[in-house]
């Protein structure tokens, strides 16, 4: 492999590029739009389109297209190629200003929860320079914004990039209040990818993983994660191979690609890449999907991004680390000692209030059919949102709420008994898995994300919900005199604890108890998809949306709208492959094997007559009694579906597939994996758990 430094990010027009190749004045005008959002002007647009056509097209790019982030969540793109055909019957390769700034895809197959009729199918791309153009595959890739001809956001970055702007100026007027001059203030995030990585030739003939991308049958296996063998285990020649390719490819594209493991269950990894902006991160987030897709298949696997792929044994979520940079300096820093650190409790309480008062919101942003396998089941955060903040910070935050002072704890040195080993000091934050939202260190880990999600919704909430938090703040102390700007500004952070106290929760989460004790706090438990969205359209997030202009009430419908359909379409999806499924494959493999041993049964009794036919009489039995039962729920599952094709409110739909569909799928599925165990191994007509999640 060629050296780290030379190759990263040498398909990325990024800063280093950009200064080299254009000239100084449209360097620093540039600049001053990625830095400090200032506008940007057609002139330096044709300007910074040139010069990125020739670095593209010397790094061997023949297209470029807008690249965007429709409300699928997926990324889109339309390539153009460069030439400009000329009268001589040669051709230039040409790129424009305005090719650059503005594109029109045929925006009417993209969803659009009814933004756009399909009569004003024109949609509009528009270039955010704040998120580097890459090359990929001959390809130069231009981040955008999607909107309508009316420009309402089509996509999920628009109201992102809007909300770090509301982020910005609100943290801007605390920060001014503690008398410091204005700075560029952004939200950061590194996204945790969880990924499973199985064999080509079984993921051929799994229709289901290749249709709904997780296996809807499955006993299971005869080993699982139970011995803890996989978790940080040595990787797999094939797999290490994916990984480094892996790492060289998001090397090239500037992505800080970082930590890589095999996670807790048996075929399952994850990538943890160096924290970014909260913009550029999710847009290395989705092409790190993108290139761990492709580069799968160089290896014969195939690269499984669904929340659950498999029953049994722990799916795959992102945790969206999450933090707020001041000019690089991280505003959730608690420094040596916290409680004297007035400005990191201001900003701290300003977390809390947002996660307490918008916490139905985050668990929207993670809600998805992929997702509901997840919450709550116990390898994933129940669904219902509290807060972690460790030992020390507790304790403060408890003395705070009391009045009473607090000192931090010196850190402890910790001594392994071996003189050889090094005694280091030991982390002042502890560690709980079990949390939605866990503070750790300097940031905190939402860990409700799944790992199929586009991140922006749960960063655009909780950047909108911050901003109001510190609105709050900068309206209440703004005017108050100098010489009592500290005691107030301490007494709104412990008014503000004492509020949200209820949000903060140490305990274990994945207990029987939680839930209740949450109940108890008021702490909302929204279990499924379909209870989790209504939260989007009450009047008190179209007032939050509002107030910071992130998003209008049109646009937060069709986001409802899309997220719906998202959901009922996917159900409906897995409900026909089921059926089709079982139908086809499983009671025809069922079916066989029963008439086989009935042969047998007749064959031994021909010759031997009072032969002791007990064992094949009783699993006979036993098939015909499991196949009657597969039956049975696969009429009911029939009728059910049908009944909720006839629901023309999409909400009423969605309730009726997470209440009433989902417990018929989940008891279809038992009978049929309950037969999957007694069928003889040459009948059953796919690969099982044991082979799909053991491969050489
Ligand atoms: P763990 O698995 O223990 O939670 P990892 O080291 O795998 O931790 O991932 C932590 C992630 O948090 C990394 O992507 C890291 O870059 C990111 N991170 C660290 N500091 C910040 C910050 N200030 N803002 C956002 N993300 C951060
Ligand atoms: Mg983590």
């Amino acid at each position: 492999m060629a050296k780290v430094q030379d190759i990263y990010g040498e398909m990325v027009f990024d800063e280093h590029t950009m200064q080299e190749r254009l000239p100084s004045a449209t360097y620093k005008q540039l600049m001053r739009t990625i830095k400090d959002g200032e506008p940007l002007n057609l002139e330096v647009a044709n300007v910074v389109a040139h010069a990125m056509k020739e670095w593209a097209i010397e790094m061997g790019a023949t297209h470029y297209t807008h690249w965007f982030q429709p409300l699928s969540g997926i990324t889109s793109e339309k390539h153009d190629s460069f030439i400009d055909p000329i009268d001589d019957g040669h051709a230039i390769m040409s790129f424009s200003g305005k090719e650059l700034i503005q594109g029109e895809p045929d925006a009417s197959s993209f969803p659009s929860g009814g933004l756009r009729a399909t009569f004003e199918a024109r949609g509009y791309t528009a270039w955010d320079p704040t998120s580097f153009a890459f090359i990929k595959d001959e390809v130069l890739c231009i981040p955008t914004a999607f909107c309508s001809y009316n420009g309402e956001a089509l996509d999920k970055k628009t109201p992102l990039l809007r909300s770090m702007r509301a982020v910005d100026e609100q943290a801007n007027r605390v920060l001014a209040l503690f008398g410091e001059p204005h700075q560029r203030v952004v939200t950061t995030v590194g996204a945790e990818q969880e990924y499973f990585l199985v064999s080509e030739k079984d993921y051929e003939r799994r229709l289901d993983l290749v249709l709904t991308g997780r296996t809807l049958f499955g006993y299971s296996p005869c080993k699982g994660q139970e011995l803890e063998d996989h978790y940080f285990g040595a990787i797999r020649p094939t797999v290490n191979n994916f990984m480094k390719e892996l790492d060289e490819e998001l090397w090239k594209l500037g992505i800080p690609a970082k930590t890589k493991h095999n996670e807790v269950a048996p075929c399952q990894h994850e990538l943890a890449p160096l924290f970014a902006n909260a913009n550029r991160a999710i847009d290395q987030n989705l092409l790190t999907m993108e290139e761990m897709r492709l580069l799968a298949s160089h290896y014969g696997l195939v690269c499984l991004e669904h929340e659950k792929p498999f029953e049994h044994i722990n799916g795959s979520g992102k945790h969206n680390n999450w933090s707020m940079s001041a000019n690089g300096k991280n505003l959730l820093e608690p420094g040596e000692n916290p409680m004297s650190n007035l400005r990191f409790l201001v900003f701290l309480a300003g977390v809390i209030q947002a996660v307490d008062d918008y916490q139905e919101l985050l668990r929207m942003s993670a809600a998805s059919a992929g997702n509901d396998h997840r919450l709550g089941a116990n390898e994933a955060p129940p669904a219902i949102v509290s807060m972690f903040l460790g030992d020390e910070l507790g304790r403060v935050v408890d003395a705070l709420i009391e009045g009473r002072d607090y000192t931090s704890h010196e850190r402890t040195e910790m001594d392994l008994g071996v003189a050889e080993l090094p005694n280091f000091l030991q982390d002042n934050t502890d560690r709980n898995r079990t949390s939605p939202f866990a503070f750790t260190g300097n940031k905190f880990e939402f860990r409700m994300p799944g790992s199929e999600q586009n991140l922006s919704d749960a960063n655009m909430i909780l950047n909108t919900a911050m901003a109001k938090s510190l609105k709050e703040f900068a309206d209440q102390l703004e005017g108050v005199p100098e010489e009592r700007f500290r005691d107030e500004a301490l007494d709104y952070v412990k008014r503000t604890l004492r509020d949200h106290q209820r949000i903060i929760f140490n305990g274990d989460g994945y207990s029987d108890e939680w839930p209740e004790e949450a109940e108890r706090r008021g702490l909302a438990n929204n279990k499924t998809t379909a209870d989790a969205l209504p939260c989007l359209v009450d009047q008190k997030s179209l007032d939050l949306f509002a107030e910071f202009n992130v998003l209008d009430e049109a646009e937060v419908r069709s986001r409802y709208e899309v997220k719906l359909e998202k959901y009922n379409k996917t159900m409906n999806i897995e409900i026909r492959t089921m059926k089709r499924l079982v139908r086809r494959d499983y009671l025809p493999a069922i079916n066989d094997f029963a008439a086989e041993i009935a042969r047998h049964i007749t064959e031994v009794r021909a010759v031997m007559p009072d032969a002791d036919l007990v064992n094949q009489e009783s699993k006979l039995k036993a098939l015909l009694d499991g196949a009657a039962e597969i039956n049975r729920h696969l009429g009911k599952l029939h009728e059910l579906h049908y009944a909720s094709l006839e629901i023309e409110d999409q909400q009423e739909r969605a309730n009726m597939n997470a209440h009433e569909i989902v417990p018929v799928m989940d008891a279809l599925r038992d009978a049929v994996d309950n037969m999957e165990i007694i069928v003889e191994r040459k009948h059953w007509p796919v690969p099982t758990y044991n082979e799909i999640l053991f491969y050489a």
